[in-house]
């Protein structure tokens, strides 16, 4: 049996679709999305696809800081992705490499780390501030 599983590997055939126009949204190894401030231009944001890796790289004019509220849009349809679970919550369609189906829901706002992957009634949440985040959902963790 393979020891050596590489975990890159398994990343890079989980694929990400717009739930709307299900437009692949993870090129090479970033997801690729689209963030619209409050005020001022918008960004192109490259997420690491990794759930609980917080990872972000935009270009070195925006200006980001810790707590501000973003509106997330597919960078192709520019159809806002806020999650039906909560409006501080962004939604993506995620397909794992076993052809599994799930919901990628991460928060919104920026430095506040939470993530859920979702599959019918099995949520696995991810990052520091995952358990808060499910307080405020009225979701129960399991475990
Ligand atoms: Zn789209």
């Amino acid at each position: 049996m393979a020891a050596n599983r590489n975990r890159k590997e398994d990343a890079m055939k989980t694929d990400y679709n717009c739930p709307h126009c299900h437009a692949q949204l993870l090129v090479k190894d970033h997801l690729i999305l689209t963030a619209l401030p409050d005020h001022g231009p918008g960004i192109l944001l490259l997420m690491n696809p990794e759930a609980g890796n917080y990872e972000t790289i935009y270009h070195s004019s925006c200006r980001v800081y810790d707590g501000q509220h973003f509106d997330f849009r597919c960078p192709v349809c520019h159809h806002e992705l806020r999650s039906e679970l909560h409006k501080n919550l962004v939604k993506v369609n995620m397909t794992d490499e076993h052809g599994k189906h799930f919901e990628l829901h991460f928060s919104c706002i920026a430095g506040q780390k939470c993530t859920y992957k979702i599959m019918g009634n099995e949520i696995s949440s991810y990052g520091k501030d995952a358990s808060k985040c499910l307080d405020m959902l009225g979701l129960i963790e399991k475990s």
